[in-house]
């Protein structure tokens, strides 16, 4: 497997000023192609650093590719010190020139200054990216076993390069095929996942099988590099079905699909209406369902009851279960569930009621306490959920994931989770 590192050039990203998203998208693109990324290095628009970190990127790996420092301004020297790192002249590309000026003249008639010049200069061995979205070209440079790619720092045309010029031309360099699939889970935590799954995961080099957490929900990406494409996906297929049939039951999407477009998906899919009483999520639920491309066909109105009385006059909940269980009951998540489907007229009424902090905790219902009501296919269902404190975000965020899942399930014949492991 090919090995590559990252340069990405530009004092504002030591600064903390710009976040360095070019190195995310830059990995995870070379990771789909196959190719294995061992550094990412960061250096300001310093001259001898940046010669110093082209030398070490170059040393340590078979792909170099930087981004930054390719522009028309003095403190742009990226491409010079890499014809200096490799032992290349500097050669005027008059495609290059005429397509800058193109570029100009496209931008309300403009010229280009002196300076920009300096962009149409390339190593003299290099293949041109030529750039059709901004001024600077990119290139690649093969030489002395190594190959090294420069491509400009804007995101837009980092991202044109990417796509035109840099994937097919690293895909032509791969001698096997990756095949990788990832699959979504919820309401099994990282470790208990990792656990159960170590049977698979132990001792293997190929497939792959890395877990990524993140709050409440846990992806697995399974991957396998084989001769051919359909070695690759038949072994990861394989470690798939393995998976499933140890963790399936926390499978909520075998495509790396979000769990709110699998709920809105599967509305769609079963002709549902959903309905939604929301108190401390305050609207995060219908915004989530409603994030959704297309959600209109599914989703019928939504009740955002704060206050008691907004409880009692929009969803009929009675003042007798609030006086006495109080809105953080399961009563009330009940009422409130099947007050939502009445005035809506739908199929699906969901609610949320529960305790985001930081306070109004109490001993017998600590911040985090949630219940959840479902009311569909003429019954109601609640739950409780006691989600850890870290923090008002954190435990609406988990009421919204909490309640797609029992949406899920239901829609789905099965009931929620007895808990989350
Ligand atoms: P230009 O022709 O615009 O000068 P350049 O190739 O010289 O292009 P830089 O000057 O280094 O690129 O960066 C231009 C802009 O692109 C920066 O202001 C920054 O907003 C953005 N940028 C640069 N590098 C990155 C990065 N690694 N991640 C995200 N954004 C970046
Ligand atoms: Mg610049």
């Amino acid at each position: 497997m090919p090995t590559a590192s990252l340069v990405c050039v530009g004092t504002e990203l030591l600064f903390g000023q710009t976040i360095n998203t070019n190195a995310a998208y830059i990995s995870s693109e070379l990771q789909a192609l196959g190719v294995s990324v061992l550094w990412h290095h960061t250096v300001g628009d310093n001259p001898s650093r940046v010669r110093q970190t082209l030398d070490l990127a170059l040393s340590g790996s078979d792909i170099v590719i930087t981004t930054g420092g390719l522009g028309p301004t003095q403190d742009d020297l990226t491409k010079e010190l890499i014809a200096e790192v490799m032992g290349e002249e500097l050669v005027f590309d008059k495609k290059a020139m005429d397509m800058m000026i193109a570029h100009f003249k496209s931008f309300g008639n403009r010229v280009p200054t002196k300076n920009n010049e300096k962009q149409a200069y390339l190593p003299a061995s290099a293949t041109p990216f030529y750039n059709e979205v901004g001024t600077a070209p990119g290139f690649a440079l093969n030489k002395n076993g190594k190959t090294i790619m420069a491509i400009p720092g804007p995101p837009r045309e980092m991202r044109y390069m990417m796509e035109k010029y840099v994937v097919p031309y690293l895909s032509a360099l791969a001698d096997s095929a990756l095949y990788q699939q990832t699959f979504r889970t919820f309401g099994i935590g990282e470790s208990r996942l990792e656990t159960e799954l170590l049977p698979i995961i132990e001792g293997q080099t190929d497939p792959t099988v890395a877990t990524y957490a993140k709050d409440g929900e846990c992806a697995v990406r399974v991957a396998s590099m084989r001769p051919t494409a359909a070695e690759a996906e038949a072994a990861v297929k394989r470690v798939i079905a393995s998976a499933a049939e140890i963790v399936g039951e926390f499978i909520y999407s075998y495509e790396d699909k979000e769990l709110h477009h699998v709920v809105v998906d599967l509305l769609k899919e079963k002709n549902l209406i959903i309905a939604t009483a929301e108190s401390c999520t305050g609207g995060e639920y219908a915004q989530s369902i409603t994030s959704v491309p297309g959600a209109s066909l599914v989703f019928g109105r939504g009740f955002i009851t704060y206050s008691n009385d907004a409880k009692k006059a929009l969803l009929g909940v009675g003042e007798d279960v609030l006086s006495e269980y109080g809105a953080v009951s399961e009563q009330c998540a009940a009422e409130m569930a099947e007050g939502a489907r009445l005035a809506a007229g739908s199929d699906i009424g969901v609610s949320i009621t529960g305790i985001a902090g930081p306070d109004g905790g109490s001993v017998e219902k600590p911040v985090g306490t949630v219940w959840l009501g479902l009311s569909f296919g003429g019954k109601v269902t609640t739950v409780l959920r006691v989600f850890p404190n870290r923090g008002r975000q954190y435990i609406r965020r988990m009421c919204v994931l909490e309640m797609h899942d029992i949406v899920r399930r239901a829609v789905l014949g099965k009931g929620p989770l007895d808990k989350r492991i």
